[in-house]
């Protein structure tokens, strides 16, 4: 499998080129050449397999010649055998036709761990035995930065750097990032927001002193392989719900566009996907943009959810690259066009192409809150509330009534439970895996959000690789 960027100019990379890179040379996101399908039959043959073996078949037409099945299969149940549920992704039955298919039982509770712990150990897989070092660079609105952490602590080869914007951060996930005392860990809180985080780590991407120097990566969801990981529980979900022969609709509290996108890819695959409701609290420039065609970008407001605080997603750009006929340099420059003025309109194509699979809502705190409670009342479920945005949207669509309803339940509720308290005067204990959170020491620096500041300090604790 041959992965192409979706601005056109950087080079054509294999699977194992396009991990290690994450973000292309040319400030395009590495996309596969063609789409693998599975037919019909390989979607039944799937009914019954452990998560690791559907994770496996799943994910094998993505790897090419980079690892073979038994080595990948190997990876998987390492990477899956740290999850605290057996069944890795477990759906839950809220009411006759919404489920909630909860994807935080890995290590640090959030569903990007997922993506994070099969992404670790490629990196390592891919180092080991060359003497190339990797130094990971990431911004994270709070999830990201503890599941990727966790991923590579202590691994030879790999320094990791991880910016969170100061303050910002619940204290759970701050914690859950600066009490990993390992000394290739390296936490920085910014004076700023997550966008001016990801600008950050994106302009030391285009900087050759620091990428070239250091060899730096990219943990954020613009690496294919944490996408091409979250596939495999759409369709894991899918078949356990009637698929191929019924299909599923998702809804998905949105941030990035990486988890939605990866339902994207499980319908171009050959999953039967009714819809994918991308949903968005009152930062909706993904709803603006899927329902009148206005990607513009607003100021961040702060809000329960700050994983959901983002107003430019970085993966939309691979939805708007298929969507629009695959061309680089048009998207080059229509992206070109965003980041001088901070707005853009879809094309015609990418409209239509969007319009029968995603729908998009933007909930609100009052209908964050009431989704929370609706849970707990109908279903005895304590919802986090990224998920609630996700709950209330789905409970808000008009489908066919054969058509399983499922939300993706994206963090456990006690990783956010002040807000959870608030919903529902319930107040969720942290899980006996992280009990003591609160008592471990705490290790982290905080510099100005400039490329001087951070540029400097990752050049003076990162190894320069061969
Ligand atoms: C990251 C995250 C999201 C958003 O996912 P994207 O892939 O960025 O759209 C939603 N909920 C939680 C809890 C998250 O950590």
């Amino acid at each position: 499998m041959r992965y192409l960027s979706t601005r056109g100019a950087a080079p054509v990379l294999d699977f194992r080129g396009a991990t290690l890179a994450g973000l292309a040379s040319d400030g395009g996101l590495y996309i596969p050449e063609a789409w693998p399908t599975l037919g019909a039959e390989a979607i039944a043959d799937l009914a019954g397999l452990s998560y690791a073996e559907t994770a496996t078949r799943v994910m094998l037409p993505f790897i090419g010649d980079a690892l073979s099945e038994d080595e990948l299969r190997a990876l998987c149940e390492q990477a899956y055998g740290r999850f605290s549920h057996a069944a890795v992704t477990p759906l839950v039955q809220l009411d006759h036709d919404q489920w909630l298919l909860e994807l935080f039982h890995g290590p640090t509770l959030a569903f990007k761990d997922v993506a994070l712990q099969l992404l670790g150990l490629l990196f390592e897989r891919f180092l080991t035995g060359t003497d190339k070092r990797l130094t990971i660079v990431g911004a994270t609105s709070g999830d990201t930065g503890s599941a990727a952490i966790d991923a590579v602590a202590g691994r030879e080869g790999i320094d990791i750097f991880m910016l969170h914007p100061a303050g910002r951060v619940s204290d759970v996930q701050r914690r859950q990032m600066t009490t990993v005392l390992s000394p290739n860990v390296h936490n920085i809180a910014i004076d700023g927001d997550f966008d001016q985080a990801q600008a950050l780590v994106k302009t030391m991407f285009a900087t050759p002193a620091l990428a070239d120097r250091f060899a730096l990566s990219a943990v954020n969801s613009i690496n294919w392989a944490r996408l091409m990981a979250q596939v495999v529980y759409y369709f894991y979900a899918a078949v356990r719900l009637g698929a191929p022969g019924r299909a599923v609709a998702f809804s998905v509290p949105t941030g990035n566009f990486g988890d939605v996108f990866a339902g994207y890819v499980a319908s171009r695959m050959g999953l039967p996907v009714a819809q994918l409701v991308v949903a968005t609290n009152v930062n909706d420039i993904l709803h603006r943009a899927l329902s009148a065609g206005d990607y513009s970008k607003g100021v961040v407001a702060q809000t329960a959810t700050p994983s959901m605080d983002i107003q430019v997603s970085s993966n939309f750009e691979r939805l708007l690259f298929d969507l629009g006929g695959r061309d680089g340099s048009a998207l080059a420059a229509q992206m070109a066009g965003f980041e001088a003025s901070g707005a853009m309109r879809l094309t015609n194509a990418q409209r239509e192409g969007a319009a029968p699979l995603f729908a998009s809502a933007r909930v609100d705190a009052d209908d964050m809150a009431l989704a929370m409670r609706w849970a707990c009342e109908h279903a005895g479920q304590v919802i986090d509330p990224h998920t609630a945005i996700a709950l209330s949207a789905a409970r808000a669509l008009d489908l066919a009534a054969d058509v399983p309803v499922v939300t993706l339940a994206t963090a456990h509720p006690a990783k956010f439970r002040d807000a959870v308290e608030r919903a529902t005067g319930m107040r969720p204990p942290l899980p006996a895996r992280i009990g003591d959170l609160f008592e471990r020491e705490e290790r982290y620096v905080t510099l100005p959000a400039t490329l001087a500041a951070v540029g400097d300090y990752v050049a003076q604790h990162a190894h320069p690789s061969a």
